[in-house]
Order: C-alpha cells, then sequence, then structure tokens
C-alpha cells in the first residue's frame, strides 16, 4: 500500500508559484532585468520571485508596490483637478525599461472593489489619464516586444469578496487554495504540467488557424451574436514566444484561445454571464446590442454609469479588441467561484473584450502599420476590457466565408 506524500506546505507552495512564474511564465533569461508590480500584502510572494530571478540569473529586480489605503486616500482628500493626473514619468520609465529589454511580472491581488463607492466621474477621469500615461508602456506589452507575465497573490480584501462568509484568515487561506488549484502549482510536477497544458491549447490553435473561419456565431440565453473575425487573423493561445525570442505564458492562468475579430463585423445582442470588476468598480448584468460593430445600446443591472463612461473613452472603446472561446469544463469554471478578477474569471467562460486589439493575433501583424492593422478590422483604443459570455449553455458555431457552418461549442463545451 502506497503512502500518499503529506500535503505541501503552504510555503512550499507559494516557492513552487514563485518557481513557475518566473521559469514558465517569463522564461526569464540569464542577464535580463526584472520589473515587478505588486499589492503590498503581496510581499512574501515577491520575496520569493525575486529570490528565483537572481538565481535565473536576472541583473536587477525591481519592484513598485500599490496600496489600496493609498488609492482610497486619493479619492477622499485630493484635489479634484487630481484626477486627470498619472505619473507620467514613472510610466515612461517602464516604457525605457522594456525598451531596454527588461521583463515585466505583475502580481494581481488589489481589492477589486476598492473604488465602488466612489464618484464614477472621478474614477473614469482617473482611468483615463492612466491609459494615456501607460500608453507606450502598455503597446510594448501588447506588441510582446518582451516577455512578460501575470501571476495572482492572495489579499486579505479580495479573499473576503471571494468568500464573504468565512473569517478572514479562512478566506484567505481558501483564496491562496484555490489560486494554487487553478494555477496547476497544486500537482507533483507543475512545470511539465504547464508544458503539456500549454502544447494542448496550442494544437486546438493549430487547428481553428487551419479552419480560417470568415465568423463565429454565437447562441445562448440573452445572447445571439455573430462576430466576424478579422482578415489575416490568427488563433493565440499556450503561451507565446516574445520578439526578444522568449516563450512564456503572459497569463498564469491559461485556458482560452482567442483571436482579433473584425471591428465593423459584429452584430446581434450579447450578454453577461458573469460580473465584470473594471478598475475597481463593479459591473454586472452587461445586455448589449451590436451594429456594424459597434455598440448601439449598452444597459447593465449594476454599474451602468461605469459601463457608459467606459464605452465612451474612446470611438474603439465601443468595437471588439478580442474574442476568446473557454471550454466550461476548465479548472476555473470547475471551482464554481466567482474571482472578481479578471485574470481567473477570464479564464472561466468565453468572453470578449472591448478596446484594443492584439496585433499579435494577426499573420504578420506586427509589421503592419495602423492603417493597414485597422483596414483589416484590427481595432484600435486606450481600454482592453474581457467580459465574460460563457456558460454552460453556450453554443458557438464556426461560419466560413461561403456561409456554410460547422458546430464548435455545444453547452459550453468543444465539440
Ligand atoms: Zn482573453
Ligand atoms: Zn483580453
Amino acid at each position: 500500500m502506497n503512502t500518499p506524500a503529506p500535503a505541501a506546505s503552504w510555503d512550499a507552495k507559494l516557492d513552487r508559484l514563485a518557481e513557475v512564474a518566473v521559469t514558465v511564465g517569463l522564461g526569464l533569461a540569464r542577464g535580463q532585468e526584472l520589473v515587478m508590480t505588486a499589492p503590498l500584502d503581496a510581499v512574501p510572494l515577491v520575496r520569493r520571485i525575486t529570490e528565483h530571478a537572481y538565481r535565473a540569473g536576472a541583473l536587477l529586480v525591481t519592484t513598485l508596490f500599490t496600496d489600496d489605503e493609498a488609492t482610497l486616500s486619493r479619492y477622499e482628500h485630493a484635489p479634484g483637478e487630481s484626477f486627470d493626473r498619472a505619473a507620467v514619468w514613472l510610466q515612461d520609465g517602464l516604457a525605457a525599461a522594456y525598451r531596454a529589454g527588461s521583463a515585466r511580472l505583475a502580481i494581481t491581488g488589489a481589492n477589486p472593489a476598492l473604488l465602488a463607492g466612489q464618484d464614477s466621474g472621478k474614477v473614469s477621469r482617473a482611468n483615463v489619464a492612466f491609459s494615456k500615461a501607460s500608453r507606450p508602456a502598455l503597446e510594448l506589452i501588447t506588441r510582446h516586444e518582451i516577455n512578460w507575465t501575470i501571476v495572482a497573490a492572495a489579499t486579505p480584501a479580495w479573499a473576503k469578496l471571494v468568500f464573504p462568509h468565512l473569517p478572514e484568515d479562512q478566506a484567505l487561506a481558501q483564496l491562496w487554495e484555490a489560486i494554487f488549484r487553478t494555477t496547476r502549482i497544486d500537482v507533483p510536477d507543475p512545470v511539465a504540467n504547464w508544458r503539456a497544458h500549454g502544447a494542448q491549447l496550442q494544437s486546438r490553435v493549430k487547428l481553428l488557424n487551419d479552419k480560417r473561419f470568415y465568423s463565429l456565431r454565437y447562441k445562448g440565453p440573452g445572447t445571439e451574436l455573430t462576430i466576424g473575425l478579422a482578415d489575416d487573423h490568427l488563433w493565440c493561445g499556450g503561451g507565446s514566444t516574445a520578439k526578444n525570442g522568449i516563450a512564456g505564458f503572459p497569463n498564469m492562468p491559461t485556458e482560452e484561445v482567442f483571436t482579433t475579430p473584425h471591428k465593423d463585423r459584429v452584430d446581434g445582442v450579447v450578454t453577461s454571464t458573469k460580473p465584470l470588476s473594471y478598475q475597481g468598480t463593479l459591473i454586472d448584468g452587461i445586455c448589449v446590442e451590436f451594429k456594424g460593430g459597434r455598440i448601439a445600446r449598452a444597459t447593465a443591472k449594476q454599474g451602468e454609469a461605469i459601463l457608459q463612461s467606459m464605452i465612451d473613452t474612446d470611438e474603439g472603446a465601443r468595437r471588439l479588441g478580442e474574442v476568446a472561446l473557454v471550454p466550461h469544463s476548465s479548472p476555473i469554471a470547475q471551482s464554481g467561484l466567482l474571482f472578481w478578477n479578471t485574470l481567473f474569471d477570464e479564464n472561466a467562460a468565453s468572453h470578449i473584450a472591448l478596446g484594443q486589439a492584439y496585433s499579435t493575433c494577426l499573420i504578420h501583424g506586427d509589421s503592419l502599420s495602423k492603417t493597414d492593422l485597422s483596414a483589416k478590422g484590427a481595432n484600435e483604443s486606450l481600454i482592453h476590457v474581457d467580459w465574460m459570455i460563457g456558460s454552460g449553455e453556450l453554443d458557438v458555431d464556426g461560419v466560413f466565408a461561403n456561409g456554410e457552418s460547422v458546430a464548435l461549442m455545444r453547452r459550453g463545451e468543444w465539440v
């Protein structure tokens, strides 16, 4: 009889998460610098990641911490003109670091509902100011000039939102376990598991790319939608190789395959299946009608004012920049949890994103000018906001240019 190995301790799992983030997620190369951003509560993970990064040969690790209480203090005490401000110098510095070859690791975990009670006008002005300031750095990220990844750390405020009925320490422990499980850390060999998972997603990507669909057709409760795919669209997923030649996984966890929709060929009605946490505010029960690719009507049961100001950010904020397919059997969907965090929730369900398209999801997209990208149907915007439209009741068909179609998903699962 085999004696089961004792369950790994929290410390051991935290260390494995850090190791997987550095070696598999970032693929950090000897001689690279690393820029990390993290909430204050993520210090234990930051320290594990820093050690693994130096062990992997990082020349310098620089971490920028954010603090929820300091953010709230701004909303409570700062003068009105504060909300059109962003630290342009800092964002320019980040862009300079990426141009010089630094890798980028973001730890997510801030309270998703931090700004829920704040003035929506201030929130959206601050968001616009931040989006504008971070544009140069974000472009380097979305063009995948460097290797980057996002991982999560459980924090007390986030845990309270996910497990509202548990005492704080139990909620925090449960959220950590959920992160370890869905990020595939809680397995005997997480590195090998990640490589196998990536290979499986890549075979799905190849299959979809071979089909050259003209559009996707969605049918589910509150949803009857056709999404045209951009000319020369490329399906992506299962990790990617940055322009610096380094292969990694930009999101941990990741369960999606995704591509670029055509910004002018989206028609019909779509209803969200999970709440969306948009920069500190919750938006729930979204229902949107598209005509010729553009949002003609948008409502939400909760957070509608924030939704309206989000889609008013610029012309591209009313059009789609990403379409992603995720089976309902994904470990995140199966956890049955609502994480209130896009990194997790977007990997629980098929989703679409309003705003900026990824040029990497087009054939030779990186070498195309803005005009060429636009001509192929790739959208441009200051925002990129994913929201969930998948469920165990969603059917998706792939439609060819000649009008014939094949079933891709039935009741949320791959056919
Ligand atoms: Zn996505
Ligand atoms: Zn996205």
